[in-house]
């Protein structure tokens, strides 16, 4: 921290935020010093959790004037390190900021605040037969803040789009304190879409104080299949028939079969015990078009050489096995002490030689890999499993096969961050994809709303430091 006279500076943010609002004792800190990665922490000097865009705007402007960085902060469920006080400073926690301001069901609107949890506004707008689209794997406890801010994606996002797709709107606290809308609450809105570079900026450019959604009606009719396969490579082939018909289903998820026993085994989810991988496929829409769907579908999946097809035949059938999926990152537990989820996309058309890259760097890195994904977006999401800490020696191997699989993808035409962000994690990969020039253009558009990088600084963009602070593994190819 710069020479700031602390106890003074925690008094000026009490008298804004109220004194249980300021936390700045190390245990109370503890729980802000990482994000879902769990392989990067650093301790924050002090968390505020404030009620309000003026709270926060002059939270950012204490900050501004003691000289520290200010880092936003949803649930920490974020997997690319993008919650974490790299330099200390102050996080400042939208969780308390959880209320619905507007809603228009007819209209199909809603304004809300950051810190609301994703699946309990859709838990709400059920009594209106509404849903908030994006669904990430995390929504039980991500914020919409944080979906925001990331831009996140989630299993049914292959139909509906991302979360960008469904924001109107930004009510945002600038770097220097002022409280601006971008975007609009209507439709669509004149001028640049600042609403669009705020979306997915990570904190970097802006706190997001309030949001504008479009809200989607429930359809009429919903369907979910699991297809059974004897290898990955015949899943995924069957996930490239499928997308090259030009059906678009609602999600098209694949399970291999290290994450079905996992997950059988803490959840008891019945997924096939013998089975290498599983495609979760959901369709939706008027009860008379979803049977002939399926249909093809499920006839797509047997010439593809699926072993079983079961169609869910209730309710409950279907959320278990939406269960099974969403709660397959936690189960990982029962395979290894670490985990690092690894987000990267392949065209949807080469999914077989990118999942065969995946399962070769485990092999040639000697690191056990599960995998879930988002099959149908050709996003990839191999879990990295391993039972040392991030200091010991051998974490070299682990960060050896996430680049291996990294460059695959982009030989393959695909890049490295489908949805979580790029954050700490990726930020050192960029120049992979994108030339000095124009990462000097996405630094002009921070330096436009930040100046003097007081939000999140050190995020998107390169350091020249170690990633995960673990030391270049030996033997890697260059990019
Ligand atoms: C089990 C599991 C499954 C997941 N599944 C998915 C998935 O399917 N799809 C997906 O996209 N992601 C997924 N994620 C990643 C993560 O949950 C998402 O990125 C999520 O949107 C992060 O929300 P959060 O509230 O936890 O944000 P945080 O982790 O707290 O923050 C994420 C980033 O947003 C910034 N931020 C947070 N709030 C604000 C705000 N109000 N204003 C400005 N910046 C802000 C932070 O600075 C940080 O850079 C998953 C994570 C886990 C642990």
């Amino acid at each position: 921290m710069p020479h700031v006279d602390r106890p003074a500076l925690i008094r000026r943010l009490q008298s804004i935020v109220g004194e249980p609002y300021v936390l700045h004792r190390p245990d109370d800190l503890l729980v802000y010093e990482q994000d879902a990665i769990m392989v990067n922490r650093h301790l924050p000097d002090v968390v505020v959790l404030p009620d309000g865009a003026e709270q926060v705007a002059a939270v950012v402007r204490l900050a501004r004037e003691a000289g520290l960085p200010v880092v936003p902060r949803g649930a920490g469920t974020g997997l690319s390190g993008g919650a974490i006080p790299e330099r200390g400073g102050v996080v400042v926690a939208l969780t308390r900021m959880t209320r619905v301001l507007e809603l228009d069901p007819e209209g199909r609107t809603a304004v809300v605040e950051p810190g609301l949890v994703n699946a309990e506004f859709t838990t709400m707008l059920a009594r209106w037969n509404l849903f908030f689209a994006p669904d990430p794997g995390s929504q039980v406890a991500s914020t919409i803040g944080g979906n925001v801010a990331n831009n996140s994606g989630g299993p049914h996002c292959l139909a509906y789009g991302v979360t960008g797709n469904h924001v109107l709107g930004l009510e945002v606290v600038l770097a220097d304190g002022t409280v601006a809308w971008v975007g609009s609450r209507g439709w669509d809105a004149p001028g640049y879409d600042l609403a669009g570079v705020l979306t997915g900026s990570e904190g970097t450019l802006g706190i997001i104080t309030k949001i504008a959604v479009r809200l989607l009606r429930r359809r009429e009719a919903v369907r979910t299949l699991l297809a059974i396969y004897e290898t990955m490579d015949a899943a995924c082939a069957a996930t490239s028939a499928i997308i090259a018909t030009g059906i678009v289903p609602e999600a098209l998820e694949i399970i291999d079969g290290v994450t079905m026993r996992a997950v059988n085994r803490t959840l008891h989810a019945g997924f096939p015990e013998d089975a290498e991988a599983a495609l979760l496929v959901e369709v939706e829409g008027v009860t008379d078009a979803v049977p002939a769907v399926m249909e093809r579908i499920e006839a797509l999946c047997r010439a593809g050489g699926a072993r079983r097809v079961q169609t869910a035949a209730s309710a409950e059938e279907r959320q278990n096995l939406w269960k099974g999926r969403k709660h397959a990152y936690g189960s990982l537990g029962v395979l290894a002490r670490n985990a690092i989820m690894l987000d990267v996309c392949a065209p949807r058309s080469r999914l077989v030689e990118a999942m065969r890259a995946v399962a070769e760097a485990g092999r040639r890195w000697d690191v056990r890999i599960s995998n879930f994904f988002h099959a149908g977006d050709g996003n990839l999401h191999p879990n990295l499993l391993f039972d040392f800490e991030p200091t010991d020696p051998q974490f070299a191997r682990v960060v050896g096969a996430t680049e291996d699989i990294m460059r695959a993808c982009v030989r393959l035409g695909g890049t490295i961050t489908g949805e979580h962000g790029v954050g700490i994690e990726k930020r050192e990969y960029l120049p992979w994809l994108f030339s000095a020039d124009d990462l000097a253009a996405m630094r002009r558009v921070k330096d436009a709303f930040d100046p003097q990088g007081v939000l999140n600084p050190d995020k998107i963009f390169p350091t020249g430091r170690p990633v995960h602070g673990a030391p270049a593994p030996a033997g890697g190819d260059t990019a």
